[in-house]
């Protein structure tokens, strides 16, 4: 595990510095963080996060890292309406638990999920890959009741 993590760090870094993006104190701090983290964070968590340890981590930095990863196929952005951005360093095929109280985005699999019908070529688009997302509460917001006003959308 901790070796896959090293060699996802070292990948990461190298596709980023090809692209101008050099490994700096700071973005080594903030690959580290996102690269092993589950919780799908937008950008400025992750930056409140790890500008707490690595001060001189700019916004734009992790910004534009962030960025770079997904057009380098090594992040993916999901998107909710009304919701920021958020990553996720998980690039195969999963589905994901989203609470609308709080935000809380979880991955989820399961067996049935990975066989749905794609639509036909018939149909005139072309789909190459989806994602299913459960929307309600999560399980700490299941059990104080919904905090309304803590959800981010
Ligand atoms: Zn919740
Ligand atoms: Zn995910």
């Amino acid at each position: 595990m901790e070796a896959k993590r090293a060699q996802r760090l070292s990948n990461a870094a190298a596709a980023l510095r090809e692209r101008g993006l050099p490994l700096t104190v700071q973005r080594r701090a903030l690959l580290e963080r996102f690269l092993g983290c589950t919780d799908h964070p937008a950008a400025d968590t992750l930056h409140a996060h790890v500008a707490r340890r690595i001060p001189g981590l700019s916004r734009a930095t992790v910004y534009r890292t962030l960025e770079t990863l997904v057009e380098l196929g090594l992040a993916v952005r999901i998107a909710h309406p009304g919701w920021e951005v958020r990553y996720d360093p998980r690039v195969d095929q999963h589905h994901h638990l989203v609470c609308d109280a709080c935000g809380a985005v979880d991955d989820w699999e399961a067996p049935a999920l990975a066989r749905l019908p794609l639509p036909p070529r018939s149909s005139g688009f072309q789909a190459t890959r989806y994602t299913v997302q459960f929307r309600g509460l999560c399980a700490d917001c299941a059990r104080s009741g919904p905090r309304r006003g803590a959800a981010r959308s």
